[in-house]
């Protein structure tokens, strides 16, 4: 496409001389694979479509809360009649009880929630509530998982920085982040010996259940079992951020997985957004009555927003709520999942190339490599530029996964058996071309 006639990347020119990089969130700028972002006009169902007018079948899903697809039905009224009554007012809505309802119902850990604007906003408030809780100051996260941008978490926390080959961020004062540990991810042995080391100092662990933001990596069972015990052992708060797997792998979210494996699982503290806002700016944090009363104006740890709770993002919310809740949802959301990958793995297979996968209901990754990996530096064994070739192979065939090989890829209840067989003969014959 000629330069006149590209309009992404005109629109890309202009960006950049207002917007950093041309973008509000890192990893949209392609920096990683290279190339023009694609601006998107708009979204259908499964599919996007940007400046030039391409339509692609769309894996990103906004990275994740887009789980009904674009413009749902059900959805678009409930947001256009709220959008009727009202932006925001600033003063509690009937609709916040309801959606805290509506969350606490599938994931009963949560006995109390808060409600606020962006899943970095809430791990950072769910943190600041274990360290008040506790008394404590050090956390525990680990290598490759990413809790949102706020200073203590940014530490060796996957995706977007590891694009970027920072360990961290510019601007976090050292004695910020001197109370983070950081561990490797599925380490059992280090993380006992962080304990026996540290363990009175521990206000909480925080950690991924299926770090998507090392594409997909699953917290091995006996990693998350000892981390329950080691937390209860010491005093200190297991947080699971759920913002990327919360509602997205199951109704019951990650944690209801785990509990099916570990009697009695349940975190201390739950992190949720991207699904529950259905595309709008919300997330929320949860936990035990006993350790979110200590929040304001009940307790004495201070948290707020003046867009929190705003009325037609838990519109959006709780419509996207309803639907995912009914019969046989997620069953038909990760068999279209699993078919994606099985077929990209027989894809794979037949044009010799190294390739593994793993889904979890609309949630799933793959890997360049042989197997699996279990942690961040297996992540990174990955050969960035055939995974750019891949990349670029599909999105010309009006295939758009994430631009970076460290980020999960979603499917939407929108993508049909159709899409998946497009998908998959667009990538075959972009494997052949790998080979
Ligand atoms: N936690 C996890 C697991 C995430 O994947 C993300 C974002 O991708 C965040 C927190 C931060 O959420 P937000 O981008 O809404 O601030």
């Amino acid at each position: 496409m000629t330069h006149s006639t590209d309009l992404n990347l005109s629109l890309f020119e202009r960006a950049k001389a207002l917007i950093p990089g041309g973008v509000n969130s890192p990893v949209r700028a392609f920096r990683a694979v290279g190339g023009t972002p694609r601006f998107i006009a708009r979204a259908q169902g499964a599919y996007m479509w940007d400046a030039n007018g391409q339509r692609f079948i769309d894996y990103i899903g906004s990275w994740g809360p887009m789980i009904l697809g674009h413009g749902h039905p059900a959805v678009l009224e409930a947001v256009q009649k709220a959008a009727l009554e009202g932006f925001s007012f600033g003063a509690p809505t009937e609709r916040e009880v309801e959606l805290a309802e509506e969350i606490i119902r599938h994931v009963p850990s949560m006995e109390m929630i808060r409600l606020v604007s962006s899943g970095t906003e809430a791990g950072m408030s769910a943190i600041r509530l274990a360290r008040g809780a506790t008394g404590r100051s050090k956390i525990i996260k680990f290598n490759g998982c990413y809790h949102g941008h706020a200073d203590s978490l940014l530490v060796k926390a996957g995706s977007g920085l590891a694009t970027f080959g920072h360990a961290t961020s510019a601007g976090v004062p050292a004695e910020v982040v001197q109370h983070t540990l950081v561990l490797e991810y599925n380490d059992v042995a280090q993380l006992e010996e962080a304990f026996a080391l540290h363990g009175k100092e521990v206000a909480c662990v925080i950690m991924e259940p299926i770090a998507g933001n090392m594409n997909f990596v699953r917290a091995s069972v006996p990693f998350m079992r000892r981390a329950r015990e080691l937390c209860t052992q010491h005093g200190a708060l297991l947080v699971i951020d759920e913002v990327m797997t919360g509602f997205r792998v199951g109704l019951g979210s990650a944690q209801g997985l785990y509990a099916q494996q570990i009697p009695g699982f349940a975190p201390d503290l739950t992190v949720l957004g991207k699904v529950i806002g259905g595309g709008m700016p919300l997330a929320a944090f949860g936990g035990p009555r006993a350790i979110m009363e200590q929040l304001a104006p009940l307790g004495p740890v201070y948290q707020a927003g003046t867009l929190s709770g705003n009325p037609v993002a838990t519109a959006c919310g709780l419509a996207t709520l309803r639907e995912i809740a009914k019969p046989g949802f997620y069953e038909q959301l990760a068999a279209r999942t699993r078919a994606l990958i099985d077929g990209l793995a027989g894809a794979a297979q037949a044009e010799g190339v190294a390739f593994c996968a793993d889904s979890e209901g609309g949630m799933f990754g793959f890997f360049l490599l042989p197997q699996l990996p279990q942690n961040y530096p297996e992540v990174l064994k990955t050969d960035g530029a055939r995974f750019n070739q891949l990349f670029h192979g599909l999105l010309e065939r009006g295939v758009y996964i994430a631009p970076a090989l460290y980020e999960a890829g979603f499917v939407s209840a929108a993508h049909t058996a159709q899409d998946i067989d497009a998908t998959v003969a667009a990538a075959r014959e972009v494997f052949k071309m790998l080979s």
